[in-house]
């Protein structure tokens, strides 16, 4: 019995230290991010400061938390958390499980000061979550998440804030670019995959005029994808946009119903783990929604 107790308390030791990732100097703050977008975001404020650890809760390939449960290894991550980052607006459907686990982590709410939209999706809660599309609202994140480093960490407050102006400067000049690329398709109708891209048309003068709002085709009721191809023909087949994170083989039913084109739009949840990777990335989705139009014929 001894024995077997000895083999569990070794296993979860293993465990322990082997979901919990690098080992953290002890004077070291550990900031955690929830997930990927929040992640990068992060990353530039905490650009070489020596006095915080940031890491991202989920792997970069995990996507949107809408359905996400805390694995064990989350628990370990928030038990030595000094703070959690959130993008909030009811993307972590967790949380609640972790204030109570936890009711001391400092939770930093990066929805905070965004004009938010409600949701159309009853299961996803009272706002649209992806708030980071718009970059003028990545803007507000980097701020929050700035204005509350500099709390937790006075002693780098001013590399902080050094970092933070350089990012929101490189932000801006990207929202300007994406703004006059944009100018020529304003008000064109696009149709989406799942909800992520009521920001984004919002800043940059789209209409989404549909969304297929499945992650997996299996699960689409007909009688939704019936009223999808009925918005798509009403609308004149504007080009359906598809996400890498997930099958298109709903789209591929609605293009083979109407026509439509499908090309691809990434709400940019997964990816590289570089801090220009969300500039990069929207960048290709300007790109993306440029090559659409022109490939429809809808560029003036
Ligand atoms: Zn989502």
């Amino acid at each position: 019995m001894k024995k077997a107790i000895a083999l569990f308390l070794t296993l979860l030791y293993l465990i322990t230290v082997s979901a919990a990732g690098p080992a953290l100097a002890a004077d070291q703050l550990n900031i955690v991010a929830s997930f990927y977008p929040i992640y990068i975001l992060a990353m530039n404020v905490f650009d070489g400061i020596d006095e915080v650890s940031l890491s991202c809760m989920t792997a970069p390939d995990t996507g949107c938390l809408h359905d996400y449960q805390l694995l064990a290894s989350d628990m370990i991550t928030l038990s030595r958390a000094d703070a959690l980052l959130i993008c909030g607006a009811g993307m972590e459907a967790y949380l609640p499980g972790v204030t109570a686990q936890f009711p001391s982590l400092q939770i930093i709410d990066c929805s905070e000061g965004i004009d938010l939209i409600p949701s159309d999706d009853e299961d996803e809660g009272e706002f649209n979550a992806h708030t980071w599309l718009d970059v003028q609202n990545a803007v507000c994140i980097v701020h929050t998440i700035a204005e509350a480093a500099c709390k937790i960490c006075p002693d780098a407050a001013d590399t902080i804030c050094a970092n933070a102006d350089g990012y929101i400067s490189r932000l801006n000049a990207l929202d300007t670019e994406m703004k006059e690329s944009l100018a020529p398709v304003a008000g064109k109708s696009i149709v989406t995959f799942h909800e992520a891209f009521p920001y984004f048309a919002r800043a940059y003068g789209l209409e989404i005029v549909a969304v297929i709002n499945e992650e997996h085709e299996d699960t689409i009721a007909p009688s939704a994808l019936a009223a999808v191809i009925d918005a798509v023909r009403e609308a004149g087949n504007p080009p359906l946009f598809t996400e890498p994170q997930y099958s298109a083989q709903a789209a591929i039913t609605v293009s083979m119903e109407t026509g439509a084109k499908i090309f691809e739009l990434d709400p940019l949840v997964t990816g590289e783990m570089q801090k220009n990777a969300y500039e990069e990335g929207m960048r290709r989705n300007t790109k993306a929604l440029l090559h659409a139009f022109e490939e429809t014929g809808e560029t003036p």
